[in-house]
């Protein structure tokens, strides 16, 4: 399928009849930024049901890392759902469960684990993060939860407790769990203390232990913190590699478990099979879900078997860690390793050096950022101000897709780029030529 190729106004008539049936019967809740109406995918695009052709730059919210429906996926979820769908893992065993909890043991970087790593199954990153949470109160037998300002880690009560994106994401919902504290995230285009990245020394870590372990929480008593490596829904941040360096040490230096909620930086999309690596930051806990098994529902936690060492019965879920979702992760990953995740790292570089480029034509444009294919383009009125062009942001989103471009807003002010990790150099070209186009409507 040979992509972008628009061929209707947009929506097609049966995307918008899909989209009026939507509006009478699924929840409110969802945010829709424009009427893709998805009828297949292949590799990195997308066709709707009216037979238009899109580059998908979302993946499903940074999920389809090995493409739509790779065949190599496809045959093992149909191979496993032939065999049973369904047996649970919290009562029963099952050998792709075991299988997966064992290639995962040899590929996540835990701190101290020396391949002695254990996975706990869940059905989405929220409970990934839930699990993390109550595993690290459980282990240290403390209770407070540091997290940053601008993450996101999920809905569910504790991993909304946790995420500070949106303030919509927690209005209506609270009292939040109690003792979560949030600090600066190493915002460095809008460093919250006014350094440059390249002579700081994480001085925004300083809020951690001069202000919230001085006058709010005693670090004994911080049973873990949080951190995407890189935020993810806050605008694809990357901090400075100081930070992470410093987060490790100072949590390391108090007896606080590190968990990275690698979420979304997660199974290549980095460049790297875990973003932490760029960082050279081995956690103690690590959240995985979004690219694991290609589409399918899966969370993971993973901590060294000293740490995950809860008796039977304190934590489990039905479906968690499902046979086929096991399976498509087997499979997936050994796409990844043989291939994929150097794809990411090689087209991700060509992406960023082009998209810089334009920073020349499109003063609009304040900052370029990311690893392989987690890339986030911040816009801002002026660069000098770097007032954000949140308006300007959306209708960029709508041109792009008007002109076969999926992309997706992240933070107040960025487009993110998060595309499947099979992307080619030519269909990364048609993006940013795509971009660039819809940039210049933008004073048209
Ligand atoms: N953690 C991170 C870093 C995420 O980006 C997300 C989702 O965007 C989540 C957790 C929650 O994942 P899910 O939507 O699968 O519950």
């Amino acid at each position: 399928m040979k992509a972008p190729a628009i061929k209707t106004p947009l929506p097609g008539p049966n995307a918008a009849r899909i989209v009026a049936r939507d509006q009478r019967v699924v929840s409110t809740s969802y945010t829709r930024d424009y009427p893709f109406v998805m009828a297949r995918g292949d590799g990195a695009v997308v066709e709707d049901v009216d037979g238009n052709l899109f580059i998908d730059c979302a993946a499903g919210i940074a999920v389809t890392g090995t493409g739509h429906s790779h065949p190599d996926v496809v045959r093992a979820i149909e191979g496993q759902a032939r065999k049973y769908l369904h047996m649970s893992g919290t009562d029963f065993y099952y050998e792709p469960q075991v299988e997966l909890a064992e290639t995962l043991a040899g590929l996540v970087p835990i701190a101290g684990a020396g391949g002695q790593v254990r996975s706990f199954f869940g059905n989405s990153g929220t409970e990934a993060v839930e699990a993390a949470i109550k595993l690290a109160r459980y282990a240290s037998k403390r209770f407070n939860v540091i997290a940053f300002l601008g993450s996101f880690h999920g809905r569910t009560l504790g991993a909304l407790s946790a995420t500070s994106s949106k303030a919509l994401q927690r209005r209506g919902f609270g009292p939040m769990m109690p003792g979560v504290f949030h600090a600066p995230f190493a915002t460095c285009y809008r460093c919250p203390v006014g350094l440059r990245p390249e002579t700081c020394q994480a001085e925004c870590l300083g809020f951690v232990e001069d202000q919230l372990f001085v006058h709010l929480v005693s670090p004994d008593e911080v049973a873990a913190v949080l951190v995407e490596p890189i935020q993810g829904e806050g605008g694809y941040l990357v901090p400075a590699r100081v930070f992470h360096q410093r987060l490790r040490e100072l949590t390391s230096r108090h007896g606080i478990l590190l968990v990275a909620d690698e979420v979304q930086t997660g199974m290549g999309r980095t460049g790297k099979m875990f973003a932490c690596e760029h960082f050279d930051v081995e956690p103690d806990i690590m959240t995985l879900a979004k690219g694991i098994a290609s589409g399918m529902p899966l969370g993971v936690c993973s901590a060294s078997a000293d740490v995950m060492s809860w008796p039977p019965g304190a934590h489990a879920s039905t479906f968690g860690g499902n046979p086929v979702s096991a399976a498509a992760a087997l499979a997936t990953i050994r796409l990844l390793q043989n291939g994929i995740v150097d794809n990411a790292a090689a087209v991700g570089a060509h992406m960023l050096d082009r998209l810089r480029e334009l920073m020349d034509r499109h003063p609009i444009i304040g900052d370029v950022r990311g690893k392989g294919l987690m890339i986030g383009v911040e816009l801002v009125r002026d660069r000098a101000t770097k007032e954000r062009a949140t308006e300007e942001r959306n209708r960029v989103v709508q041109a792009m897709f008007q002109r076969g471009v999926l992309a997706l807003g992240a933070g107040r002010n960025a487009i993110r780029f998060a595309p499947p990790l099979v992307l080619t150099i030519d269909q990364a070209d048609s993006v940013v030529d795509i971009f660039d186009q819809s940039l210049a409507a933008l004073s048209t």
